[in-house]
């Protein structure tokens, strides 16, 4: 078996191959370490941890703390903070290939053929073969000549300090983080969206939710495209009739699969408008070919969880004779803005023209938010009127992660929101604001709300609801 790219899907396709054979290559171009570790999921969240830490002095006062005004950010102490503890997770995972020696592979790879791989000069012949090549960020190459003044993630966290002024263009799921944790670190932030939507959300109530919140860190612009220009040493930006003059722009409008110098076109499968491979998401396989694909390098759920499924199923079939399918988990997407944006299950998107049931709850008035001081955002359960099975939900609330988590594991469970709804509440938690979405769907739903202490001996009586 051979594995191409060393990152999280490919490292998760080595465990599970490795429980079969040992006869294996790992080819990896560039840093190891992984993705995850070295330049996404790991600093970004070391970062906002600092901003919002930060962030929490806004409300001392109010608290009646005092002193908030003399708090600074040491943001080269700050920064390397965040590549302090980095570095220590990518040396934790360095260890997966460091013994491997002449199994691990460093280079380029590309196919010559379905079962010949070319890494510079020398050839591998594999009978299967992982594409586990990740994903890289859209650069424009009209803004390329702008050079350093341009940002990516790739480069954000080898910056030993910020600029003054930044522009962040594309509001997606890093563009939020990023922005949102640098304007807290005191970067004069624009925000640039061309959609209307941010956070990767499709529900257009809990897109205004989060709009709102988030404008309250830094001006965001939605709904026109992005013009950049450069004036002397600085950098315009403009979209619509907004416009700024930045030191550096951050530019994160989306990453795209690195499959395009594969020799995808060796392999004599039809590829799509994007160069993109046929591959069934359940077994990972390419076409009916010896080759599966994993992790962003297909698009299809590009994110940590997902990569490191996808490889296990691509190492356990590259690694036999028969393909198995899996079923894979309930989609599960998180930004770790404040409030958190969170989509989990089917999006509002995909639900809204069936027959359902929304519950929602404004946090503005969720009390043990309001006692944090952080009480904003909102959230939309989506319900089948059928029989109250969960669907899905929108999210843009405080905590969001968690309550994500718990509506994520009954949907991968296919319960009810009656089901839900029998399962304790403490009191004074977040959780409470679940609770308010999911009665008013039972509410609808039922009629007359459902039970939700049953009777121990009775199926005669409904309970109490
Ligand atoms: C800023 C940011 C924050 C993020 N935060 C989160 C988060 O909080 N939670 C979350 O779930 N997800 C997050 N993600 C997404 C997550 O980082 C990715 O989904 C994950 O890293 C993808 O792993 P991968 O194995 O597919 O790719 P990678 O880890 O990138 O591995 C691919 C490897 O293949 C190598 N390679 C490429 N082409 C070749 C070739 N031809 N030959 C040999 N080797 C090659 C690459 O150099 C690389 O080493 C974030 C992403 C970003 C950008």
């Amino acid at each position: 078996v051979a594995i191409i790219g060393a990152g999280s899907a490919g490292l998760s396709a080595l465990q599970e191959v490795r429980k079969t054979t040992e006869r294996f290559v790992i080819i990896n171009d560039g840093p190891y370490g992984t993705t995850c570790a070295r330049v996404a999921c790991m600093p970004s969240k070391a970062l906002i941890e600092v901003a919002n830490a930060f962030q929490r002095r806004s409300v001392f006062g109010d608290m009646g703390i005092r002193g908030a005004e003399s708090l600074r950010i040491d943001l080269p102490a700050a920064l390397h903070r965040v590549r302090t503890l980095r570095d220590d997770f990518v040396s934790g995972i360095l260890a997966y290939t460091d013994d491997l020696v002449e199994r691990n592979i460093p280079g380029r790879a590309r196919f010559l053929a379905p079962q010949l791989l070319a890494v510079g000069e020398r050839r591998i012949a594999a009978r299967k073969t992982i594409i586990a090549t990740g994903s890289r960020p859209i650069l424009p190459a009209e803004w390329r000549p702008y050079g350093n003044r341009m940002l990516t993630s790739d480069v954000l966290f080898e910056q030993e300090n910020l600029p003054e002024r930044l522009a962040v263009i594309g509001l997606g799921s890093t563009g939020l983080e990023l922005a949102q944790a640098l304007s807290r670190l005191g970067v004069e932030i624009t925000g640039f969206e061309s959609g209307r939507f941010i956070g990767g959300l499709s529900d257009p109530l809990v897109n205004e939710c989060a709009l709102h919140a988030i404008s309250r860190d830094f001006p965001v612009h939605t709904g026109a495209q992005t013009e950049v220009a450069a004036e002397g040493d600085l950098i315009r930006v403009s979209a619509g009739r907004a416009s700024v003059l930045v030191d550096r722009v951050l530019v994160s409008i989306g990453r795209r699969p690195n499959v395009d110098d594969l020799g995808l076109e060796q392999l004599g499968i039809e590829l799509d408008e994007h160069g993109m491979p046929p591959f069934n998401p359940e077994s990972m396989q390419v076409g009916d070919l010896p080759i599966f694909i994993a992790g962003d390098a297909n698009g299809f759920r590009p994110l940590l969880h997902e990569a490191l499924d996808e490889g296990r199923i691509a190492g356990y079939n590259a690694a036999r004779d028969k393909v198995e399918c899996f079923r894979r988990r309930t989609p599960l997407a998180i930004t770790f803005s404040d409030p958190e944006l969170v989509i989990v299950g089917e999006r509002y998107a995909a639900v809204n023209d069936r027959d359902i049931v929304i519950g929602q709850t404004d946090f503005s008035r969720q009390s043990r938010a309001r006692m944090a001081g952080n009480n904003r955002g909102c959230m939309r359960i989506y319900a089948a009127r059928a029989d109250g099975r969960l669907l899905g939900a929108e999210i843009a609330v405080p905590a969001g992660e968690h309550l994500g988590h718990l509506l994520s594991w009954a949907i991968q469970h296919r319960m009810t929101v009656f089901d839900v709804l029998k399962n304790p509440f403490y009191h004074p938690v977040i959780e409470e604001g679940l609770q308010t979405a999911l009665k008013q769907v039972s509410k609808e739903l039922g009629g007359k709300p459902a039970a939700e202490l049953v009777l121990c001996h009775s199926s005669a009586a409904p309970g109490l609801s």
